[in-house]
């Protein structure tokens, strides 16, 4: 198996996406970020978060036969013992992220995808991959995002109607009729997407965080195909860079409404 990845911050903040790769196994996190202004109860921070979950993931699905959801829960948990006598994980802000596993076990691989980060497939005799992305933040979004992506980014009109929104998500988080993420609620990993496929059907495997992703679902730059496409032959890296020139040539957001002008972005690769 061949596995690259790259991954860039968002100038001037700690990188709060994480990703890790183990010979038969990857993960990718992306926090969920709190924005200036507004409080999460943790003094650790989202960041602190990913990659604590992500590491805890890793050597799980590296020394324990246990079902993909089985990890998360048990991993959500440990991370919250880590913390729960310091910081208020009550608090609806509490540091949470998203959740993407990969396992290669005996001859079949495995996955789990939890909220918006997109897993995609490459499958033998397939022209499309096969796309694995769990959309339901997004759809509680779109019905509150109208007023932060009605000002220009960058403005403060911009940043307080981003902190609003974000807050008003929160009330939707880990509950029926809302979004799932990776918090502090163990329950969260019934909710994520999860499958399983021979491993011979596979050719190659891409793990991306949003900001990765928005090359194709938001920016429409490119499709899932041409996006595997440019990993394989060019490099997560270059993936990416394809990201930050869009970013840069719209940084007020007319073009692409968004919340983050320029967001973290990570990109995992594998091949078999
Ligand atoms: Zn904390």
């Amino acid at each position: 198996m061949r596995v690259t990845f790259a991954t860039e911050a968002a100038p001037g903040r700690p990188n709060e996406d994480f990703v890790a790769a183990a010979p038969d196994a990857a993960v990718l996190l992306d926090g969920a970020g709190t924005p200036p202004g507004s409080d999460s109860g943790c003094s650790h921070g989202v960041a602190w978060y990913s990659r604590t979950l992500g590491s805890t993931l890793l050597t799980a699905m590296s020394q324990s036969a246990g079902t993909l959801a089985e990890l998360l829960s048990v991993g959500i948990k440990s991370v919250s013992s880590l913390h729960d006598g310091t910081c208020d994980l009550a608090h609806p802000g509490s540091p949470s992220a998203t959740v993407i596993m990969l396992r290669h076990v005996n001859d079949t691989l495995e996955w789990l995808v939890l909220a918006d980060s997109v897993l995609l497939l490459d499958v033998v005799e397939a022209a499309e991959p096969v796309v694995v992305c769990d959309d339901r933040e997004a759809q509680v979004g779109a019905l509150h995002r109208a007023e932060m992506d009605s000002f220009a980014s960058g403005s403060d009109e911009h940043v307080s109607a981003h902190r609003r929104y974000v807050e008003t998500l929160r009330s939707y988080r880990n509950r029926d009729g809302g979004f799932w993420v990776a918090a502090t609620d163990p329950l969260a990993a019934d909710q994520a997407l999860t499958g399983s496929m021979p491993a011979d059907r596979i050719r190659a495997a891409a793990l991306l965080s949003d900001g990765a992703s928005r090359l194709v679902d938001r920016f429409h730059l490119a499709g899932w195909r041409q996006a595997l496409d440019i990993l394989d032959q060019h490099g997560a890296a270059e993936l990416i860079h394809q990201v930050r020139t869009a970013e840069h040539s719209d940084l007020h957001g007319h073009r692409w409404p968004r919340g983050k002008t320029l967001d973290d972005a990570t990109a995992c690769y594998l091949a078999w």
